[in-house]
């Protein structure tokens, strides 16, 4: 069965869309720890982000770097922090969350309540630096 973020890559689950190239695919992350939290994923299916193979994994960074510099240029913040879990949906995935502070990046923390109008003003502001 599909990954929740594969139907979003295909467009059947709606999401505030960054970036896409051929093998990468960046949304916001519908419950935010910060505003501009991007999620930042490989088209093809892999649960674990450490079993893609070394070339994905390496565009991965690099694709992420080109999404954290677009976000760094919209939400103001001391620099993007990096994390990834995975523990919820089985299909790699890094998070990069506008960081003031360590604990902006606490995955323990309530999660921000943003109106459809802010994420998509958002995205579209991230969008249009890249
Ligand atoms: P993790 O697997 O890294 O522990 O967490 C998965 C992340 O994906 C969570 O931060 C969660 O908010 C996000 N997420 C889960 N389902 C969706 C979805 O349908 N759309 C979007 N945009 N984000 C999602």
């Amino acid at each position: 069965m599909a990954s929740i973020f594969s139907k979003i890559i295909a467009g059947e689950i709606p999401c505030y869309k960054i970036a896409e190239d051929e093998r990468f695919f960046a949304f916001l992350d519908i419950n935010p720890l910060a505003k501009g939290h991007t999620l930042v994923v490989p088209k093809q299916e892999c649960d674990y982000v450490f079993d893609l193979d070394d070339e994905l994994l390496g565009g991965l960074s690099v694709f992420a770097k080109k999404v954290a510099k677009a976000i760094e240029q919209v939400i103001p913040c001391k620099r993007i922090g990096v994390a990834v879990l995975g523990l919820e949906v089985p299909h790699a995935h890094v998070h990069l969350v506008p960081l003031q502070s360590e604990a902006d990046i606490s995955f323990a923390k309530p999660k921000l309540q943003l109106a459809k109008e802010e994420m998509e003003a958002v995205a579209e502001a991230i969008r249009a630096q890249l």
